[in-house]
């Protein structure tokens, strides 16, 4: 089966142009295709996109922004916004097929690094909790 451009893959999923939602770049379109399903039963279009690209902003970005801040006002979303998308991410990898979520996690790989590079281990955080949410920002 030919490779479709993501963009046109997500409109033929949605019904809508491409424009707004954001793509994760790297995706072959199958697995663009599978992510925008996804997307659409349970994110939203365009939410894995964004949380791709906030989580690859935000390990390559400034340290205080992902920084613990004592005014945490107790939503990762608006606070922790790195957290939140990595979470969004992991959620979505663990609920597309095998290989869309092997293409996803390796995009991830790299960003993850750099997330673990930069930071430390939290000895104080559930050990149930997933490695990124058991590391801080110095
Ligand atoms: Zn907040």
């Amino acid at each position: 089966m030919p490779r479709r451009r993501p963009a046109a893959v997500r409109a033929s999923v949605t019904g809508r142009a491409g424009h707004g939602a954001e793509l994760v770049r790297g995706l072959s379109g199958a697995a663009s295709e599978a992510v925008a399903r996804l997307e659409a039963r349970a994110f939203g279009a365009g939410a894995v996109g964004q949380a791709f690209s906030t989580w690859m902003r935000s390990v390559q970005g400034p340290a205080r922004r992902m920084r613990f801040s004592d005014d945490y006002c107790g939503l990762d979303e608006c606070c922790r916004p790195h957290l939140a998308a990595r979470d969004l991410l992991e959620s979505a990898a663990l609920r597309l097929p095998a290989r869309a979520a092997g293409e996803l996690r390796d995009l991830l790989k790299p960003y993850d690094e750099i997330f673990e590079s930069r930071s430390l281990a939290d000895p104080g955080a559930p050990a149930s909790a997933w490695w990124w949410r058991r590391r801080f920002v110095p």
